[in-house]
């Protein structure tokens, strides 16, 4: 603000006096589930489970709450419990009294499940990534995981997105980009999704189909998604030892799984950039990493970088990726998106990914600092379930790096949660205050705020109390 309202004021609708109150533009979370995102505001959150015991407990807690119904719970992460191991099925036939549970964990690429689940599809025991243990992972996990989805009746289903919605309003944000597939989530749930952002008021939902190859740019276009993009996996996760690394795991005795070689991801980018829509995967490891981006310079060959860098890919996570692989993203304008809460989480030189991949190689992840200077558009985001929507607290992470050097100052990451987000979604004209540009913007409480200065990462986040996108309200504090 700072200007004087007086010479405005004739054209103004409504004039509201702020009292001092830090206007910025709205936040842009880049990577969210909104459905999954509800059963973890609403359902069982196992995320602060100090141990074994402990997240058995709140499983026998929520199950008799659930009074015999599905009990679909999230947030697990046995890498900081004594026992270093999630509940077995019959741990959870135990806790849930026979019941048909479900619990996926922290980074949701794998899952434990109770027996009374696995009876409704005894296939599941022949597909890759099948345990007696009752944790499955890769397509055992995709085959449970459509089970659980499938138990939420489409009045539920609203009300976890609508939960969503509201948080993310709530925490300054103007747009969430749904990460949707025939996978994690449903054509079904989408379209539900992108039904309740238009009849109700909320932050704008910019949709993703993470499905391949023409089939899903078929799809993408047909569901109104930006791009056939997203979670389309190239590989999993480290934590899940799914990510595809160029070497072994540091505590496991292979490098994990490549869901993608470079001639279907270089296939899928031209289907994409044929039709003018964004394409997009899910890659974590180095190897992963170096499959999309050798598909990317490969579709390049053929009809040249700036068809490329016009239809603006994007890359999903990115965490270990070499300087190769970034000057390949920079030079076809591929923008990253990324969520430094994972770092907050598990880098380092003594976290969760040092344990995985030993402190050498996890002290190169999320070199943020590295993409920013080599010109790739960073946009920021949560990946919630997997971390909270939590704006400020990933403005925060990507400034205060677990490693030094590889962080954002602070104006950069604030506009890399901001403008970048915008131009993720191909929007370059939105995300910034200015004369003639969308009127999406949150109001902070902050008091002493002199010429709109960010709060500084140590002064903790701000309550937001308005969030406006494109003139409406979605959020007022009470
Ligand atoms: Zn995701």
């Amino acid at each position: 603000m700072g200007r004087d309202p007086a010479r405005h004021v004739d054209e103004a609708d409504a004039v509201v006096d702020l009292d001092g109150a830090l206007v910025t533009a709205a936040f842009v979370d880049a990577h969210v589930h909104a459905t999954s995102t509800g059963l973890a505001l609403e359902g069982l959150d196992l995320t602060g489970a100090t141990d074994l015991a402990d997240c058995l407990r709140r499983v026998e807690a929520a199950g008799r709450r659930a009074r015999g119904g599905v009990l679909l719970g999230h947030g697990w992460d046995e890498t900081g419990w004594p026992e270093h191991r999630p509940p077995t099925r019959q741990e959870l036939d135990r806790a849930s009294y026979g019941g048909v549970v479900y619990l996926s964990r922290v980074d949701v690429h794998s899952a434990v499940v109770s027996s009374a689940l696995l009876a409704t599809v005894p296939e599941v025991r022949g597909e890759a990534g099948w345990s007696e243990s009752g944790h499955l992972t890769r397509d055992a996990h995709h085959v449970v995981r459509r089970v659980a989805r499938e138990s939420i009746t489409p009045g539920h289903r609203r009300a976890l997105q609508r939960a969503t919605l509201r948080r993310a309003a709530a925490l300054g944000i103007g747009s969430v980009h749904e990460m949707a597939g025939p996978d994690i989530s449903s054509a079904e749930d989408l379209s539900a999704l992108l039904a309740l952002a238009g009849e109700e008021s909320g932050p704008d939902v910019v949709a993703y189909w993470g499905e391949m190859g023409e089939a899903g740019v078929a799809r993408a276009s047909e569901l109104g998604a930006a791009g056939a993009a997203g979670d389309l996996f190239a590989d999993g996760s480290i934590g899940s030892h799914t990510a595809a690394l160029r070497q072994p795991y540091a505590d496991a005795d292979h490098a994990g799984h490549a869901y993608l070689n470079a001639a279907q991801v270089r296939d899928h980018v031209l289907a994409c950039t044929r039709v003018g829509l964004q394409a997009g995967f899910h890659a974590i490891g180095d190897g992963a990493l170096d499959a999309v981006t050798a598909g990317l310079a490969e579709a390049a060959d053929r009809v040249g970088d700036e068809a490329l860098r016009a239809a603006r890919h994007r890359v999903e996570h990115v965490e270990m990726v070499s300087p190769e692989a970034i000057r390949t993203l920079a030079r076809l304008g591929v923008v990253a998106s990324v969520q430094p809460a994972f770092d907050r989480l598990w880098g380092g030189a003594d976290g969760m990914y040092a344990e995985r991949l030993g402190a050498r190689r996890a002290v190169t992840l999320n070199p943020y600092a590295a993409l920013s200077a080599a010109g790739v558009v960073l946009a920021l985001g949560s990946d919630s379930p997997v971390t909270p929507i939590d704006p400020w607290g990933a403005v925060r992470a990507a400034v205060e790096h677990r490693t030094p050097g590889s962080g954002l100052d602070l104006a950069a990451a604030f506009a890399a949660h901001t403008r970048g987000g915008w131009q993720a979604a191909r929007d370059d004209a939105a995300g910034v205050l200015a004369a003639g540009a969308p009127a999406t913007f949150a109001v902070w409480a902050r008091s002493g705020t002199a010429g709109g200065l960010l709060p500084e990462p140590d002064e903790g986040t701000p309550d937001c109390l308005h969030t406006v996108v494109r003139g409406a309200p979605v959020h007022t504090s009470d």
